[in-house]
């Protein structure tokens, strides 16, 4: 079956000021499946955010593909990606920074219907904020009279007001209170069931990242260094980085306790990028080939099973 969404050898550059080449994501491919939620991790910097972007044509990526419904939307011309827009949505971290502080919050969230030029805004605005757990007499209201969660549930309504196919979340809860994130992870994790939306979930916490996702992403220093289905990876991280991510994250009650692995060091100078392997200045296990040749993100031998990770100690399959 053809998946929703097949990303080939993304790459994303930047020019710094000095004449230089920033590069804020290398060569990523996955796929994702109709319905599917695939959570992307990494620490901050790691390039999660500028894939999300890149996805969505909201930058114009430096290499790479974009299969969209077996469309490569990044040669799309102008009007064939507004009208593109309508089944690919973004939430982002920050709802205030993203909706018109001037707006009612029924503009906000019906305006992409106007744009659009859909019958029934009133209608659609009155059935959206059901939807996200808004009471009907929010519409009247403006945004700063909203709690931070609540905000985020506008910009979620407002996302949704076209039916996307494809959902990029952004840190959608990383702003919000630990009380109010599970509030939010629950209405998306719902939202998806009932809709059988399709979401890359981009957070730096897995713990996060866990309740929502059936596959996850494990991305370091612009690329995804490893990609296995949730329960998988953490039950058996394989890439040491992915170890360490896991290490941190709080075990259920009654569970024993991860052995913690502190990471020392910074993430390499996106600039000026190492030879060999990116994580090798930071990573207990390196050998000598490491910090030589890059491995590439493929099936290997990892214990029992075959998983995509991109470490010379596992075998390629
Ligand atoms: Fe560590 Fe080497 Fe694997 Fe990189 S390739 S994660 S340095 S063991």
């Amino acid at each position: 079956m053809t998946p929703l969404l097949e990303v080939r050898g993304l790459t994303q550059h930047y020019r710094t000021e000095g004449g230089g080449t920033l590069r804020a994501l290398e060569d990523v491919s996955f796929t994702l499946a109709e319905g599917e939620v695939l959570g992307i991790v990494g620490e901050s910097g790691c390039g999660k955010s500028t894939l999300g972007r890149a996805v969505l044509r909201l930058t114009q990526p430096t290499a790479g593909e974009v299969w969209f419904e077996g469309q490569d939307i990044l040669q799309l011309p102008r009007a064939a990606m507004r009208r593109r827009r309508r089944d690919m949505q973004i939430v982002f971290q920050d709802p205030f920074g993203a909706l018109n502080p001037r707006h009612r919050v029924r503009t906000l969230v019906g305006e992409p219907l106007t744009i659009h030029g859909m019958p029934g805004v009133a209608a659609r605005v009155a059935e959206l904020l059901d939807l996200v757990g808004l009471p009907a007499e929010s519409g009247g209201r403006y945004i700063h009279e909203f709690s931070g969660g609540q905000r985020q549930r506008i910009a979620i309504a407002r996302a949704l007001a076209l039916s996307p196919k494809l959902l990029v979340a952004d840190e959608p809860v990383s702003a919000l209170d630990v009380s109010i994130q599970s509030q939010i992870i629950n209405l998306i994790a719902g939202l998806k069931r009932r809709m059988g939306l399709a979401m890359l979930f981009i957070s730096h916490d897995l713990s996060v990242v866990r309740h929502v996702s059936a596959r996850i992403a494990v991305m370091y220093f612009g690329r995804i260094v490893e990609i296995a289905d949730a329960a998988s990876l953490f039950d058996h991280p394989a890439h040491p980085y992915a170890q360490a991510l896991l290490s941190a994250v709080p075990q259920p009650p009654g569970v024993a306790p991860r052995i913690r692995i502190l990471l020392e060091g910074e993430l390499p100078d996106p600039t000026n990028p190492p030879p060999g392997c990116a994580f090798h200045g930071r990573c207990a296990q390196a050998m000598a080939v490491c910090a030589q040749a890059r491995p590439a993100l493929v099936p290997r031998r990892v214990g029992a099973g075959v998983r995509d990770t991109a470490c010379h100690l596992y075998e390629v399959a």
